[in-house]
C-alpha cells in the first residue's frame, strides 16, 4: 500500500520550525509495509488544505496528516477535510465530555473555543488523545482512508501506537520494507559509487542510495517484498558483494557509529587508549567517552594546544616542533607516542592540523591534518586534506583517527604488520 503524509501548519513554512512528525510517521508506516510516496508541508489556509488533501486522495489510498486540529481559528484541517469529502461537522457528545473532563482534571476552566475540538465529520471514527484535547479522526471515503492526527509530536506518537497502528495493520497487505545499511570511511562518494555501481545495477528490485554524512559514506539498500525470507537473501547477497568490493573501508553493516565500532574492538582486544589532541580540541576524547562503559578502555587525554604544552605534557621534543612545524607527521607521531608512554595505554593517538579558517599556508593549507597512532612496537601516521569549514574539518580529523584505530585492530591477528615497527622515535614517518 502507498501513503502520503501532509504536515499542516504555517509555522512549518518558516525558518523556525521543521516538520519532524513525518519522519516518525514514515518509519512507522514502513514498518507496517506501507510505502510513503510523497510528503507535503502546507500552511493553515483552507484553499491550500483542500488542494493538498484532494491531490493526495487522487494518488494514494492512505493519507495521513498532522496538525491543525487545535481549538483556535487557525486550526482548519478538520474543516477543510469535512468540506472536501462533503461531510457535515457535528458535535460529538462523547468527545465533548472527555474534553470537559480533561479540563476539570487540570483544574482549569474550559474556554468556549475548545468546543470546536468536539466537532466530528459525519461517519468519522474518533481516535482518542490520551495526551491532549484534540482527538484524531479516521475517515473512509471512495476507497481511501484519511487520518487526521494532532500536531504536537508527543500526542501524535502516543495516538499512533495506541489507536492507529492496530487499524493500519489490518489494512496492509503483508508487503514489508526490508533494508540494510553499510557505512564506509576513508573513501569519497564517487569512489564508492564507481566500485559498487556495477554490483547494484544487477539488482533492479533493490533501491540503492548513497548518502554522505560527515566523515563517512552510507550505502542504503531497500526493497519492498511480500516474501521476506527471499528478500533477505537478496539483500544479504548484495551486501556481501558490496563489502567485497569496498574491503576494509566498510566499518559497519549494523548501523553502528565509528566510536561504537572502535569501542567494540578495544574491548574485544582488552586494549586501552589515550589521546593527545591539538586542532580537535578534545573532540576525539569526547567521542570516545560517548559510549557508556568507555572507562574500561579510555584512560584519558590531553588537549595540548600550545607548543609549550605539547612538550611539557606529552614530551614532544621542542627541536621537532621547531624544525618540522607543529602541524607535521613527526609531531603527530610524537603526540601519539608521548601520551602512550605517559599513560601506559596500549595505544596512543595524536592529532595536529590546521582547522582554519585562519592559519593556513601554501605548504600547509587549511584542512591539513596529521593523525598518528602508536603502540609499544611502532607507529602509523596519516596525513589528510579536508575541505570545508572548521567544524567539519575537526569532525573528519576525529573520524580519521578513530578509523586508524579501527584498522589497527583489523590487522591485530595478521602476520603482516599494520604499524611501521621501530619508528616510534619522533622524527620518522610511519
Ligand atoms: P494544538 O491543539 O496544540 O493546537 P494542533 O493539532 O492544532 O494541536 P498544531 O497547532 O498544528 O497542532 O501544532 C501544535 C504544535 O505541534 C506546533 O507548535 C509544533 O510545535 C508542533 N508540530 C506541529 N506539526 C509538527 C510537525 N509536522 N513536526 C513537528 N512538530 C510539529
Ligand atoms: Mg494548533
Amino acid at each position: 500500500m502507498k501513503a502520503e503524509i501532509i504536515a499542516v501548519g504555517s509555522e512549518l513554512l518558516t525558518p523556525d520550525r521543521v516538520d519532524t512528525n513525518s519522519l516518525f510517521l514514515t518509519a512507522q508506516l514502513n514498518r507496517l509495509g506501507i510505502e510513503v510516496t510523497r510528503k507535503t508541508v502546507v500552511g493553515d489556509e483552507l484553499d491550500a488544505l483542500h488542494d493538498a488533501f484532494g491531490g493526495a486522495m487522487e494518488r494514494v489510498e492512505l493519507v495521513i496528516s498532522s496538525g491543525g486540529l487545535g481549538p483556535t481559528e487557525d486550526d482548519r484541517t478538520r474543516d477543510a477535510v469535512a468540506d472536501l469529502l462533503g461531510r457535515k461537522l457535528k458535535r460529538d457528545p462523547a468527545v465533548m465530555s472527555k474534553i470537559e473532563a480533561r479540563f476539570q482534571q487540570l483544574g482549569r476552566p474550559m474556554a468556549e473555543v475548545n468546543a470546536r475540538q468536539a466537532l466530528v465529520p459525519e461517519g468519522a471514527a474518533v481516535l482518542e488523545n490520551p495526551r491532549g484535547t484534540a482527538p484524531g479522526l479516521w475517515l473512509e471515503a471512495r476507497g481511501h482512508v484519511v487520518v487526521l492526527l494532532p500536531g504536537p509530536p508527543h500526542e501524535l506518537k502516543a495516538m499512533f501506537s495506541a489507536q492507529l497502528e492496530p487499524r493500519l495493520a489490518r489494512l496492509s497487505t503483508g508487503v514489508r520494507l526490508l533494508a540494510r545499511e553499510l557505512r564506509v570511511a576513508g573513501m569519497g562518494e564517487s569512489d564508492v559509487d564507481q566500485r559498487i555501481a556495477p554490483i547494484y545495477a544487477r539488482h533492479d528490485g533493490v533501491q540503492t542510495t548513497i548518502l554522505t554524512a560527515p566523515g563517512e559514506i552510507q550505502v542504503h539498500l531497500r526493497t519492498w517484498s511480500a516474501d521476506a525470507p527471499a528478500a533477505e537473501r537478496t539483500l544479504q547477497q548484495l551486501q556481501e558483494s558490496i563489502v567485497l568490493a569496498l574491503g576494509e573501508a566498510v566499518f559497519t553493516t549494523a548501523g553502528e557509529s565509528m566510536e561504537e565500532v572502535v569501542a567494540r574492538e578495544l574491548t574485544l582486544h582488552h586494549a586501552t587508549i589515550a589521546t593527545a589532541e591539538s586542532c580537535t580540541g578534545g573532540l576525539l576524547a569526547e567521542r570516545l567517552t560517548r559510549i557508556s562503559g568507555s572507562s574500561a578502555y579510555f584512560l584519558g587525554g590531553v588537549v595540548s594546544y600550545s607548543n609549550t604544552l605539547k612538550s611539557a605534557w606529552v614530551d614532544v621534543p621542542a627541536e621537532i616542533i621547531e624544525s618540522r612545524g607543529a602541524v607535521s607527521a613527526e609531531v603527530a607521531i610524537a603526540l601519539a607516542d608521548g601520551i602512550r608512554r605517559r599513560t601506559g595505554a596500549t595505544l596512543g593517538v595524536g592529532i595536529t592540523g590546521v582547522a582554519g579558517p585562519t592559519g593556513g599556508s601554501p605548504e600547509k593549507p587549511v584542512g591539513t591534518v596529521h593523525v598518528a597512532i602508536a603502540d609499544a612496537a611502532g607507529s602509523k601516521e596519516r596525513v589528510v586534506r579536508f575541505p570545508g569549514e572548521r567544524d567539519r574539518i575537526r569532525w573528519q580529523a576525529s573520524q580519521t583517527a578513530l578509523d586508524l584505530v579501527r584498522r589497527y585492530f583489523l590487522y591485530a591477528a595478521q602476520p603482516k604488520p599494520f604499524m611501521a615497527s621501530g619508528r616510534s622515535e619522533p622524527g620518522t614517518k610511519g
